[in-house]
C-alpha cells in the first residue's frame, strides 16, 4: 500500500450525517483515482472487508462500527465537453461534492440538475440509490458510470441500460459492494431555463404551472428554500438535519391494496400499474407526528420522514424508533415501510 495514503483508526460517527456509528479498524482516504483502484484491488486480494464511504449521508452504521477498512473517497476533477451537439457532457470524479456541481452546472448554463439542488453527499454515490428530488432523478441525466468491478478487478463502464435504475434503487444498490464508482458522466442540456417543473409543490413555490420551464437559478433557489424549511439541507447547528434525509422510501403497492387505504391517502400511478403512496403521510396518520419520540432519537420537527439525532443518540436508539414507526404503520395500514439508507453492521 502506498505510504502517503492517509490511514488511521476512526470513529465513524464523525463521518456520517446522523453522527452515529462505532469505530472502523482503519480508514484510508484516497485522493486520486489511481490510489483508489490500487488500494481496493490490494485489499480485495487480501480478503479484507471494505466499506466505501462518500459523504456518509445515506448510511446507518451500527454502534459496533465496522471491523475492516473504510475507504473514504476524496478524488476530484470535472472534465467538460460542451462542443458535443448533444449538450454538455461532463465527467465528474466520485469524490466531488454533489451540490456544488449542481450550482456550477447552472452557472455554466447547463440544465437538468436544478431540481436536485441541496441533496447532500458525493457524486459517486448519486447512482447508488438513483438520487432524486422534486420529480427529477439522476438516472435521467447519467450517460455512463465508470466503475471498478470488484468481482474481476477490472475497470468497467456501465451504460444506463445496464444500471437497473429504479425509484431509489439501482444495480449498485441491489448488488452491494460489487462496483466501486470511479466517475459519473452526465449529459446536460444547454440553456438557462430549467427542465419542465414536475412537482406541484415546487410549481406553486415558483408561481408556475406543472410542465412549465422557468430560469434554472429560480428553481435552485425555490428548491433550497423548500428543502431548508423541511430540514433537508445540512446545517451543523440544526438537529433536524442530523439525519439521512428520508428514512423510509415511499411504498409502491398493488392497485387493489391502494383501495384499502383511507380516502385522502396520496396515490401516484406508476407506469407499470402499481401505485406509489407517501411514507410521510402513512407515518403521520399512524400517530407519529413531527418531533415524535422522547429520547435523543426523534422524528424531525420539520418532516415526519426524517429520523434525527438530537445529540448523543446511538444507532440502537435510531433503530428502535424506526422499528416502532414501521410496526405502527404496518398495524394501521398493512403497509411495510422499507428503509432508504444502507444499513451497515445493523439491521431493522
Ligand atoms: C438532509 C438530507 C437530505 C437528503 N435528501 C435526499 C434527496 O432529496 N434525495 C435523495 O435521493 N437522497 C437524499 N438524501 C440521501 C443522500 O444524501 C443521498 O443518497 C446521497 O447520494 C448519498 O451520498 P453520500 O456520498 O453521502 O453516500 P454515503 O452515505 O457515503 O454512501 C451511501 C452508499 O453508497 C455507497 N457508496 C458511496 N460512494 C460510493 C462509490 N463511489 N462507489 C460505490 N459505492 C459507493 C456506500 O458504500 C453506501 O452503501 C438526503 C440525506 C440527507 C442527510
Amino acid at each position: 500500500m502506498r505510504p502517503e495514503l492517509v490511514e488511521r483508526r476512526e470513529e465513524l460517527a464523525d463521518h456520517t450525517t446522523l453522527r452515529v456509528g462505532g469505530p472502523a479498524r482503519r480508514m484510508i482516504t484516497a485522493e486520486t483515482e489511481a490510489d483508489l483502484i490500487d488500494v481496493v484491488r490490494d485489499l480485495d486480494a487480501a480478503g479484507e472487508p471494505l466499506l466505501i464511504l462518500g459523504g456518509g449521508s445515506n448510511v446507518l452504521i451500527g454502534d459496533a462500527g465496522f471491523d475492516g477498512t473504510v475507504i473514504k473517497i476524496a478524488t476530484r476533477g470535472v472534465a467538460e465537453d460542451t462542443a458535443a451537439c448533444s449538450g454538455a457532457v461532463i465527467t465528474v470524479a466520485a469524490g466531488e461534492v454533489w451540490d456544488p456541481l449542481v450550482s456550477y452546472s447552472i452557472e455554466r448554463g447547463w440544465s437538468g440538475l436544478e431540481a436536485m439542488s441541496g441533496v447532500p453527499g458525493l457524486i459517486g454515490a448519486s447512482p447508488i440509490q438513483n438520487v432524486g428530488a422534486y420529480g427529477a432523478e439522476v438516472s435521467e441525466l447519467i450517460s455512463m458510470v465508470r466503475t471498478l468491478d470488484r468481482s474481476t478487478g477490472q475497470v468497467k463502464t456501465l451504460f444506463p441500460v445496464e444500471c437497473d435504475f429504479g425509484y431509489r434503487t439501482s444495480r449498485f444498490k441491489s448488488d452491494p459492494g460489487r462496483f466501486l464508482v470511479l466517475s459519473v458522466t452526465f449529459q446536460l442540456r444547454l440553456g438557462s431555463m430549467s427542465q419542465p417543473i414536475r412537482y406541484p409543490e415546487l410549481a406553486r413555490a415558483l408561481g408556475a404551472e406543472v410542465g412549465e420551464r422557468v430560469p434554472a437559478t429560480e428553481v435552485r433557489q425555490a428548491v433550497l428554500a423548500l428543502r431548508t424549511a423541511k430540514g433537508m439541507v445540512l446545517a451543523e447547528d440544526d438537529h433536524d438535519t442530523w439525519s439521512v434525509g428520508s428514512f423510509f422510501t415511499n411504498p409502491i403497492i398493488a392497485p387493489e391494496r391502494a383501495l384499502d387505504l383511507p380516502a385522502g391517502a396520496p396515490g401516484f400511478p406508476q407506469p407499470n400499474g402499481t401505485i406509489k403512496t407517501s411514507a410521510a403521510w402513512l407515518i403521520e396518520q399512524a400517530g407519529f407526528g413531527k418531533g415524535y419520540g422522547n429520547g435523543s432519537a426523534r422524528l424531525s420537527n420539520k418532516h415526519t420522514l426524517a429520523l434525527t439525532n438530537r445529540g448523543g443518540a446511538t444507532a440502537a436508539d435510531l433503530l428502535r424508533l424506526a422499528r416502532e414507526i414501521r410496526a405502527g404503520v404496518e398495524a394501521k395500514f398493512g403497509v411495510e415501510l422499507v428503509p432508504e439508507p444502507v444499513l451497515v453492521g445493523c439491521e431493522l
